[in-house]
């Protein structure tokens, strides 16, 4: 509609007051932001490029993020109502308040348990997306807020798709930054298994977990996309067996024999019970 700036007058400015930054990735800002009539905080991601919604996109954003707010799960972001202004759009969606995964990381590679701990909740989270038909695509420790209790939350599931659109109208570039996370088969093909490729993502995450660095690196792209292709790591002499044998199965560059996720949580390494006091931690 051409009403796009009064809906975000309307819609955003009189419901919600925008705080600070909370972080941003490549295509989008993330605020803290209050419900003026409930006083709940909740986290606002703003999509700011000039003129990305088009007629009829709208529409289609809106149905599918109603249809994720039926995908209530307890480690999967919760998106409450989607906005838009003629030059951006605006989804409130649950805060997570303990930063993203990815910066605790950056201070040192995980022990195994911790680990297991974050990929239990994330396998959790995807096998419970998959299972309704949703598919990430862009799972990466960036993408895995820690909740105050340590509890992990994956975020911007079920807009993959929404990014698609933007993408596919040519009017935003491709949404990651880095190609490290991504499966050989999704690298220039079209049409791919979008379960599969989630489940490869989940592969670098655990290694990136327990490493403290990726599994493919080359400076060079076209170098990295061989060693994707070719599955091309080696695991660093600090996993157990049991780990090394798992990431082997998740970082398959075949999709059709990678492992899948009821074999995921049938294996010996992710069925290893967390130590209670390691939760929160
Ligand atoms: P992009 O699509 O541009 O990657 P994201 O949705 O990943 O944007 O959000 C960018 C950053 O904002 C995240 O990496 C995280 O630091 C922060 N963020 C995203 N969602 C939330 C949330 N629900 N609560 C708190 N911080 C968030
Ligand atoms: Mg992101």
């Amino acid at each position: 509609s051409n009403s796009g700036d009064a809906i975000n007058s309307t819609l955003l400015h009189g419901k919600y007051e925008l705080g600070r930054l909370l972080g941003h990735g490549s295509f989008a800002k993330v605020y803290h932001a209050r419900h003026l009539n409930t006083g709940k905080s909740v986290a606002m991601k703003v999509v700011g490029k000039e003129k990305v919604v088009k007629v009829g996109m709208m529409e289609q954003i809106k149905r599918e993020i109603s249809a994720m707010n039926m995908v209530k799960h307890p480690n999967i972001v919760q998106l409450h109502e989607v906005m838009a202004s003629k030059s951006k759009i605006y989804i409130a969606m649950e805060l997570v308040r303990g930063g993203e995964l990815f910066n605790k990381i950056a201070r040192g590679r995980l022990r195994e348990e911790t680990a297991r701990l974050y990929f239990q909740q994330l396998i959790s989270a995807v096998d419970f997306c998959h299972s309704r038909g949703v598919f990430h695509r862009d799972l990466k420790p960036e993408n895995l807020l820690l909740d105050d209790d340590g509890n992990l939350k994956v975020t911007d599931f079920g807009l993959s798709t929404f990014s698609e659109h933007l993408r596919h109208d040519g009017l935003l570039h491709t949404t990651c930054g880095t190609p490290a996370y991504v499966a050989p088969e999704v690298i220039g093909k079209r049409g791919y298994d979008g379960a599969k490729a989630d489940i490869w993502s989940c592969g670098v995450i655990l290694y990136v977990l327990l490493a403290g660095f990726l599994p493919f690196q080359d400076e060079n792209l076209v170098a990295l996309y061989k060693k994707i292709y070719r599955g091309d790591f080696k695991c660093p002499p600090w996993f157990s067996s049991e780990a090394r044998r798992l990431i082997t199965k998740l970082l398959d560059p075949n999709p059709n024999t990678r492992i899948t996720i009821s074999k995921i949580m049938d294996s010996s390494w992710f069925k290893k019970p967390v130590p209670k006091n390691l939760v929160g931690k």
